[in-house]
């Protein structure tokens, strides 16, 4: 993402996958995509509260899905950026084309700041990068983080002072799990990461460009639909259908079955996607329903509009192992929509725009 491939490939989206890594080549100072595990924050401070990281259907403390890092070339204040997306655990939250157990925050800094390196890392040896599970829990700028979910844990253990979580319920969980053992009066805790099943499964995530494959029909002419990467927007579809389009109606075709046929088609050469990113494109919908109008997304506290930046492929669930007989945590896509200025909020993170879609009643 970082190097601008955007406008070098036919469509300018990129592609991403998940690969097996390391968990200590993924750390905050490596600014690597990730999936799951605990969220490598890029700012040290001004992180989301755990307020901010509640859901906001049941009110429990989301889970790190996924982070984007995705600098703008050009753009001083974001030469390091990235995006992360939170959901809730809780099934029961799952709802139709309903967004409200989703979150998304913006970080970003400028090449000079309080707390990476204005050069690259170098290569480090592998025993330089083995983080220590204190600095896990503990950010070089001394915030500290919740034992069990790894975001912003003000809270700490009432009888060792040594222990932190985001909110009472991941202290219980931790508390469950082992901390019960470990608690001392004395202050000293072994600080051995418990195994709480609450973070999902992690991977790397790797990008490269989408390669549309060009097939000429037999009057040699190029599928216009492959040539670019826009689309009128749905609301548009039915002024411009021609009469073919308009007999294939007729024979009960629907235009929602269009729009899936077309995420099908779309997908089918590299069905392993899991992210489709492209700042300022356009997002491949899976469905015709829950599209939402320019209008319908919100504006950036700053007053710019916010456009489209990536969304998150339902192919994801795969991996996230937690596919279940009662599981519904699911979606057709996730949209993620950010503010077009980029704006600046100093080192705090800022929350963004994701919306979730559904397969139509068609295809579920
Ligand atoms: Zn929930
Ligand atoms: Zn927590
Ligand atoms: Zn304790
Ligand atoms: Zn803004």
């Amino acid at each position: 993402m970082a190097k601008n491939e955007c406008a070098q490939n036919v469509n300018g989206v990129e592609l991403g996958f998940v690969e097996e890594s390391e968990s200590f080549c993924l750390r905050s100072k490596q600014f690597h995509s990730k999936v799951g595990g605990r969220p490598a924050w890029l700012s040290q401070s001004g992180l989301p509260s755990p307020s901010e990281l509640c859901c906001m259907k049941c009110g429990q403390p989301l889970a790190f899905l996924l982070q984007v890092y995705a600098p703008i070339p050009g753009q001083a204040r974001s030469f390091h950026r990235t995006c992360f997306v939170f959901c809730c655990k809780n099934t029961a939250c799952y709802s139709h084309n309903d967004s409200l157990c989703f979150k998304v925050y913006r970080s970003q800094l400028p090449r000079k700041n309080d707390f990476y390196s204005y050069d690259p890392p170098v290569e480090e040896d592998a025993a330089d990068i083995h983080s220590t599970d204190s600095e896990i829990l503990q950010l070089g700028s001394g915030v500290m983080l919740c034992r069990v979910c790894g975001c912003l844990g003000p809270k700490s253990c009432s009888r060792c002072h040594s222990a932190n979580y985001c909110s009472r319920e991941h202290q219980t969980i931790d508390w469950k799990a082992g901390h019960k053992k470990e608690c001392s009066k004395n202050g000293v805790v072994g600080v051995s990461l418990l195994d709480h099943k609450f973070l999902f499964l992690e991977y790397e995530v790797v990008t490269e460009p989408e390669e549309l494959q060009l097939k000429a029909d037999s009057d040699g002419q190029i599928e216009e639909e492959q040539l670019k990467e826009s689309e009128p927007p749905a609301s548009d579809v039915l002024e411009s259908m021609d009469e073919r389009d308009l007999e294939a109606m007729a024979k009960h075709e629907s235009k929602e079955s269009k729009v899936f046929e077309k995420f099908k088609r779309r997908t089918a050469t590299e069905p392993e996607q899991v992210l489709r990113y492209c700042r300022m494109g356009r997002p491949l919908w899976v469905s015709d329903e829950n599209v939402p109008k320019e209008t319908d997304i919100p504006n950036c506290l700053c007053g710019a509009k916010r456009l489209f930046e990536f969304q998150i492929m339902p192919q994801l669930l795969n991996y996230l192992k937690v596919d279940s007989p009662e599981a519904s945590i699911d979606w057709g896509t996730l949209v993620v929509y950010t503010c077009a200025e980029s704006c600046d909020q100093g080192n705090k993170y800022t929350a963004e725009f994701i919306l979730k879609q559904d397969y139509g009643a068609d295809h579920i």
